[in-house]
């Protein structure tokens, strides 16, 4: 089977093609490099095995004459190309707009046109403000003001999901849409606002830990490779198409209780400081305060859980980032 995935360079994508990969599958990669780069799949490139079945294309989705060529030649696809990271969406805003809205349409009619299976990575962002858990996809969704430009992450994502479905409604193409939380694992980095790498780098240097807020606010995260196994049950399921489905972890944990676990697994001296919001980010910011997903829906359709523990997430990115 050929894949195409459009962010294949990126932290989730490079995993994802990874793992067809190994099936003995060709994977296709159309990467425009903002957030993703050649060192996260060098590896795969210099495999004897995979080598001559990996090939990558540097564009934007944006333009469309890559896409039209790669989306013709493919079986499936798996639209991972985004702007990623709350800091990297608060820098660059116009950016991170246009390339989730134009990209994704760019995307979508692509796959129309050639009757490609396709999956679109959407977010647990879409939520928005909710303090209750399990999130559930057929929840309401609640954000803040046009003035807290974090909301246009959310909403430039609830577009995507919005013409994923008319496109299946309409015409009929198989979209699937798979909503992430928090996902980590090894290569991921913490240079647009990710904690879990920011923490653990700045454990391994002894730096005090920074936490935003009161860090009451809470998370669930899910190991990168169980994300790829929920992906790759989805696009093999044909029930899977014209549906939504939360793929995350259900181990919740604060953002202050997770900078201690750190300290104390890696053996730091770090401290912790407390940095206000203000600080941290531009006035207008608005955190999340909590985001634990409901997953019984992929779980029924596929049978996926999350099988890697926080715990054991923590301890394999501590060790990759101490080799690296
Ligand atoms: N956070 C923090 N210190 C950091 C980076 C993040 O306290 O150096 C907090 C952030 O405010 C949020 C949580 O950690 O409450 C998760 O942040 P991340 O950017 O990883 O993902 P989000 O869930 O906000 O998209």
């Amino acid at each position: 089977m050929r894949v195409l995935i459009t962010g294949g360079a990126g932290f989730i994508g490079s995993h994802l093609a990874e793992e067809y990969l190994k099936k003995g599958d060709e994977v296709y990669i159309i990467d425009d490099l903002s957030t993703g780069t050649l060192n996260n799949i060098k590896h795969l490139q210099e495999n004897e095995v995979f080598k001559n079945r990996i090939f990558i294309h540097i564009d934007t989705i944006l333009s469309t004459s890559p896409l039209l060529e790669l989306t013709g030649t493919c079986d499936v696809v798996f639209h991972l190309a985004a702007a990623v990271g709350v800091r990297y969406i608060l820098k660059n805003p116009m950016k991170s707009i246009k390339i989730n809205i134009q990209g994704t349409e760019n995307v979508l009619k692509t796959c129309a046109k050639f009757k490609k299976n396709l999956l679109i990575t959407s977010s647990s962002e879409v939520y928005g403000k909710h303090l209750h858990a399990p999130l559930l996809e057929t929840d309401n969704i609640i954000y803040g003001p046009s003035s807290k430009f974090r909301w246009s992450y959310a909403a430039s994502k609830l577009m995507d999901e919005f013409s994923a479905l008319a496109y299946f409604r309409t015409v009929g193409l198989k979209t699937i849409i798979a909503r992430l939380f928090n996902t980590v694992g090894p290569r991921q980095t913490g240079a647009y606002g990710m904690v879990i790498p920011r923490f653990i780098q700045q454990a391994l240097s002894n730096e005090p830990i920074t936490v935003y807020g009161s860090g009451t606010q809470s998370r669930t995260f899910t190991y990168v490779k169980d994300v790829v196994q929920a992906l790759t049950a989805l696009m093999e399921n044909g029930a899977a198409p014209g549906e939504v489905f939360n793929i995350g972890g259900t181990e919740e944990i604060t953002i202050l209780d997770l900078a201690e676990k750190i300290i104390k697994k890696t053996g730091s001296q770090s401290s912790i400081k407390m940095i206000p919001y203000e600080e941290a980010f531009e006035k207008d910011f608005e955190d999340m305060m909590r985001r634990v997903p409901g997953i019984e829906k992929i779980k029924e359709l596929t049978g996926f859980e999350p099988k890697t523990n926080l715990d054991t997430i923590l301890e394999y990115v501590i060790d990759d980032m101490k080799r690296y």
